[in-house]
C-alpha cells in the first residue's frame, strides 16, 4: 500500500486501466468520425456516435501547462514535494493531467514528455517524464 488513493475502476474506465496495466495508454476512438478522446465519454464528443473502440496512444506529448506543488494535499504525498502536475497534450491531440517526474526545476511549457506507468497498489497510473 502506497497510502495514495487509487482510481475506482468502473465500466467507464475499465478498458483504460486494463491498458495501463499492460503498459498501454489507451484512447477512445470513434469508428464513425475517427475522433480520439479520453475514456470518460460514453458517446463521441464530436458526432455523438456510440460506435467506440480504443486505440493505443504513442505515449508521447508536450507540456502545455504545469504547476509545482509545494504543500502536499495529503500526508501520502508529503515525501514527494515539490512535485509537478501538468497538462500534457498527447501527439494524438488529446489532453490529460498527470505528474511529471522530478521537482519541476527543469520543466517548461513545450517540453517533450513520454508516459510511464506508476504501480500504485493494483492499479497502474499513467505518469510522464522528460523524453530522452
Ligand atoms: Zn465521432
Amino acid at each position: 500500500m502506497s497510502g495514495k488513493p487509487v482510481p475506482e475502476i468502473t465500466e467507464m474506465n475499465r478498458a483504460f486501466f486494463e491498458g495501463t496495466a499492460r503498459g498501454e495508454l489507451r484512447l477512445r476512438h470513434c469508428r464513425s468520425c475517427d475522433a480520439v478522446f479520453r475514456f470518460a465519454h460514453p458517446l463521441c464528443p464530436d458526432c455523438w456516435s456510440d460506435a467506440l473502440d480504443h486505440v493505443v496512444a504513442s505515449g508521447k506529448g508536450t507540456v502545455e501547462s504545469f504547476t509545482i506543488v509545494h504543500m502536499p494535499p495529503y500526508e501520502a504525498w508529503a515525501a514527494d514535494v515539490p512535485y509537478v502536475i501538468a497538462l500534457i497534450k498527447l501527439e494524438e491531440g488529446v489532453r490529460m493531467m498527470a505528474n511529471i517526474d522530478g521537482d519541476g526545476a527543469d520543466v517548461a511549457v513545450g517540453m517533450p514528455v513520454e508516459v510511464w506507468f506508476e504501480r500504485r497498489d493494483d492499479v497502474a497510473i499513467a505518469q510522464f517524464r522528460r523524453s530522452k
